[in-house]
């Protein structure tokens, strides 16, 4: 009950029994949704309420905290608090498809062991995002260009760093999002502590099947989602 598939053919029948005019406007505004499938919840549930990933198809988008209770979650876009300096997010949800999620639940198993759990700061992003931040950055460096469209538009890219039990941050050396070369993973002049902290990430994320990419290193991309498709559907607020 607190949760569906929103399978093509319930956007169609949504859209052509007129019943519902912002329901109309959404699917018209973004047309790209209606080739993703997205696991829609109501609700935050309580930990014991957790959904399953079994039998979900890899391409199907999920919402990650409705799977997993030991993410840490910030989501910067829907805040001010981000290069853009204003909020593209109307509310603060991390969607991925059902392969992400899967492979950093494992990821984070790992990480727990040791004392560390992960910190997300940005998950799937809707390409008009994209859109919104190349005009602002329109450097492939930094932000992917939205003709190719970014591993986050395909729901396979992460933005995270570490946090201990307590939810304090490690030192990464470098804020989320800097876009100097302190923020490489190439930059070495750093305390060991920086340099062993981003180390444990980047080999546990590599360890279940995430690439680092060398600008960045908060950001992970999941080889098996690199070819899914472009999408552009937004979630819900409510
Ligand atoms: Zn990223």
């Amino acid at each position: 009950m607190k949760h569906f598939i929103l399978p093509l053919i319930a956007v169609l029948a949504a859209v052509s029994c007129k019943q519902g005019q912002d329901r109309k406007e959404a699917v018209q505004a973004y047309p790209e949704q209606s080739a993703d499938t997205v696991v829609e919840t109501s609700e935050k549930p309580e930990v014991s309420e957790l959904l399953s990933l079994e039998g979900i198809a890899d391409s199907t988008f999920v919402r990650l905290a409705d799977y997993s209770s030991d993410f840490v979650f910030d989501m910067k876009y829907a805040t001010e608090d981000n290069f853009l300096e204003s909020k593209v997010y109307d509310c603060a949800e991390c969607y991925v498809r059902a392969v992400t999620a899967r492979a950093v639940i494992e990821a984070n198993k790992e990480l727990m062991k040791q004392g560390y759990r992960i910190k997300f700061f940005d998950c799937y992003r809707p390409l008009d995002v994209q859109k919104k931040m190349w005009k602002i950055v329109s450097n492939p460096q930094y932000v992917a260009d939205p003709a190719q469209g970014s591993i986050h538009n395909k729901g396979g890219a992460v933005d995270i760093t570490l946090v201990d039990m307590e939810g304090n941050e490690l030192d990464m050396g470098t804020g989320f999002d800097y876009f100097g070369k302190e923020g490489h993973h190439d930059y070495t002049d750093l305390p060991e502590v920086v340099l062993s902290n981003r180390k444990l990430l980047k080999t546990t994320m590599e360890k279940y099947g995430f690439k680092s990419i060398r600008t960045e290193w908060w950001h992970y991309n999941l080889v098996d989602a690199s070819n899914a498709e472009v999408a552009n559907f937004r979630w819900d607020c409510e």
